[in-house]
């Protein structure tokens, strides 16, 4: 299975972002956790590569149009150490604004890294998603690194957040196509019309 995707545009904050009707499913990480990894795994690009890596990007909503039926949304990672503090709320506050104001957002792609159980900032997010009624997907990823009889411990841990886990990897692509299945049932999902009406008003 093969997803094209086309790069649409970045935006700085909610009132940048594409009008639209198409939904959007949007990937979050923790820095290094391995999203761009993945997405460029998930989707090849048409004439980008790692176009989400690309310098001036990390800090903004990246758009991605697979068709005109969904829209990927490559969110800025999280928890990256060296970015100065006041910049990182600030994005952490554009991020959280998107997530929870957004209308066309109807699912957001957890990428952790499969050795790790998840920590405070999933349980948020996972917490948010619940509460706003989008769906939550964990892609536990780097599973490439696990050893056979570490696979269910590490689906064990993210169980918690999620009853949606998929262990998958950019390297040896396990997973990848259940992932996109995923994503494409989720596209095939109408957004519900009051939500639709209001991308209008708000953008
Ligand atoms: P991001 O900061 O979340 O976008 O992470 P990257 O996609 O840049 O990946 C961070 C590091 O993990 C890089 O060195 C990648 O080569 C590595 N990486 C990403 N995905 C995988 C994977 O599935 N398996 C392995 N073994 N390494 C990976």
């Amino acid at each position: 299975m093969r997803l094209e995707a086309r790069f649409v545009t970045s935006a700085p904050a909610l009132a940048g972002c594409p009008r639209w009707n198409t939904p959007e499913i949007a990937f979050t990480g923790r820095s290094n956790a391995g999203k761009s990894s993945l997405i460029n795994a998930l989707v090849g690009i048409k004439g980008m590569a790692r176009t989400s890596k690309t310098p001036g990007r990390t800090r903004l909503l990246n758009f991605f149009a697979l068709g005109d039926q969904l829209a990927l949304v490559d969110l800025p990672g999280y928890g990256y150490a060296r970015m100065p503090e006041a910049e990182a709320k600030k994005v952490a506050a554009m991020t959280w604004e998107y997530l929870n104001r957004r209308t066309n957002l109807i699912a957001l792609v957890m990428v952790i890294d499969a050795r790790r159980g998840p920590e405070r900032e999933e349980f948020a997010l996972a917490d948010a998603m619940r509460s706003a009624g989008r769906k939550l997907l964990v892609a536990a990823t780097k599973s490439d690194k696990l050893k056979r009889s570490e696979r269910a411990a590490a689906l064990a841990r993210l169980a918690e957040l999620s009853s949606e886990a998929i262990l998958c990897s950019a390297l040896d692509h396990g997973g990848l196509d259940d992932i996109r299945r995923r994503l494409l049932e989720w596209s095939r999902e109408k957004i519900p019309h009051s939500r639709a009406t209001a991308v209008t008003k708000q953008s």
